[in-house]
């Protein structure tokens, strides 16, 4: 892509203005301690955490978007040259603490993008994320819905994550006198680990760094790194591994648990490769990258299959909680946003699921984006500061940016004047690589 006005999780390339979705280590890649090039908008909370996994980092270069407000923001046009207007609304998107999805209005039209997001549309929090979108969209279309694609396939179906996380306290509590390993990432998981607690009513031992981040979201009593309190740990999935559920065993009773989306297998045991027969794989997911319709028949069956808890191995119980949203709920939120189009942006050098694909016949096709670009500019009011009124937020912050430099000024456009990672994610370079990646595993 050409340089733009505005990046999203991609850090490589200079724009204008940088915004961050969420802290996770595959939307961060490139972005360091020494970052220099410009300022990162981002959630409250992700602006809290900040310091926790970029220390040193400039923290003049945050700039805060509180959820649901409208901001606008003065950036130059790269195909003009001149002076433009972009707002942008984040939005909640009940991913990890602090991942936000961002809704986009400038002179390349209405532009959503996810970030990675869950979308269950059952619980209150996700009744009020669904109500803030609608009222942050006024009525008005997606021109490109950028999506996260993580399990754009009929095949994923997984429950709603309270009712997992039933399920996972039904797995310790039927194992009383067993330790349990739960795995997690650095960020993520801890409305399961608070269910949990609170349930069961203890304690839950967590590693001194996960700590820090526990109390920064405001938890100070229910996680400890003191292993004499408590049976219950949260650990690192790097360190959650078969061999380390055997050693355990060998010491204590221990069971493991592993909640993600991702369906896992035992590999096969082979003689030749000691290496292989203690790890875990994921299993189905990329192989279906050549799905085709026919499949879906099956569907039910494969739901029925996936959505239950299953035991891989002797100590070790996976359950499918997912901070993505599965296939029915992408399906969902594309029938509420309607986009004219849409990309997904979770690919790998082996496998991209389009989500045209399956929902050719869901975006919308009602307006164009040149269409919604004209209304943006009649509604425009010129000027840096001026508030802005629209349809779809009462507030409007305004948002003043240093002035743009020569070479960004004459900067042209990228794809809309927008640079939109593609997410190359580590942790699907390949298949069944997961399970050794510290982040990025949610
Ligand atoms: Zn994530």
């Amino acid at each position: 892509m050409e340089k733009g006005m505005i990046s999203v999780d991609r850090w490589s390339e200079s724009s204008q203005v940088y915004f961050l979705t969420h802290l996770h280590a595959d939307h961060t890649k490139g972005l360091s301690s020494n970052w220099n090039r410009g300022p990162i908008f981002c959630s409250p909370i992700t602006a809290k955490l900040f310091p926790v996994k970029f220390p040193g980092l400039r923290l003049s270069l945050i700039r805060v978007l509180e959820i649901g407000s409208l901001y606008s923001l003065p950036l130059v046009s790269p195909s003009t040259g001149s002076q433009t207007i972009i707002q942008v609304t984040a939005i909640d998107a009940h991913h990890c603490p602090g991942a936000v999805m961002y809704l986009f209005r400038g002179e390349f039209g209405c532009m959503l993008f996810t970030g990675d997001f869950r979308w269950e549309g059952t619980t209150e929090r996700a009744l009020i994320g669904k109500s803030m979108l609608l009222n942050a969209l006024g009525g008005e279309k997606v021109d490109f819905l950028y999506l996260d694609n993580t399990y754009c396939n009929p095949s994923y179906s997984f429950p709603p994550r309270e009712v997992v996380a039933q399920q996972v306290v039904k797995i310790i509590a039927s194992h009383p006198e067993h330790d349990v390993i739960i795995a997690i990432n650095t960020l993520g998981k801890e409305d399961l680990l608070l269910h949990i607690s609170r349930t069961l009513n203890t304690k839950i031992w967590v590693w001194p760094e996960r700590l820090q981040i526990m109390h920064l979201l405001g938890f100070h009593d229910i996680f400890t790194t003191k292993t004499s309190l408590t049976r219950v740990r949260a650990v690192p999935f790097y360190s959650f591994s078969i061999n380390t559920l055997e050693e355990l065993n060998s010491i204590r009773p221990t069971i493991g648990i592993m909640p993600s989306g991702l369906p896992w297998v035992v590999r096969p045991l082979d003689e030749n490769d000691p290496s292989l027969g203690s790890s875990l794989s994921t299993h189905q997911h990329i192989s279906n990258c050549n799905t085709n319709r026919k499949d879906q028949v099956n569907r039910n069956q494969q739901i029925e299959e996936l959505s239950s808890v299953r035991k891989f191995h002797q100590y070790i119980y996976t359950v499918p909680y997912s901070d993505h949203s599965c296939f029915d709920e992408l399906q969902d939120f594309i029938k509420l946003v309607q986009p004219l189009n849409m990309r997904g942006i979770v690919s790998s050098s082996s496998c991209y699921i389009d989500p045209l694909y399956y929902f050719r016949d869901l975006h919308g096709q009602n307006e164009s984006a040149k269409q919604s670009s004209n209304k943006f500019q009649q509604r425009k009011i010129n000027g840096n500061v001026e508030k802005l009124e629209t349809k779809s937020s009462n507030v409007c912050h305004t948002i003043h940016m240093p002035v743009k430099s020569e070479r960004t000024r004459k900067a042209k456009a990228g794809y809309l004047g927008v640079h939109m990672s593609k997410v190359s994610i580590l942790r699907r370079r390949s298949r069944g690589v997961k399970i050794v990646e510290i982040d990025g595993v949610d």
